[in-house]
């Protein structure tokens, strides 16, 4: 989805960076454990490229 950054713990200040460059307004960071999502299953993984771990946190 456009706008959106599915990543791990560890990536998610790099994400939060890029929705900031990309769009100039801050994101919202959303626990994934804690949300769920009627309509939409998260990517399993990090979207951060070379990552294969968890996603944890959607960035929006
Ligand atoms: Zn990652």
């Amino acid at each position: 989805m456009e706008g959106m950054y599915v990543v791990c713990k560890e990536h998610v200040e790099i994400a939060i960076d890029r929705f900031v460059d990309d769009f100039e307004d801050a994101p919202d960071v959303v626990d994934l454990k804690e949300t769920h999502f009627a309509a939409w299953n998260p990517p399993p993984t990090c979207e951060e490229k070379g990552c294969d771990k968890h996603g944890e946190f959607l960035i929006v």
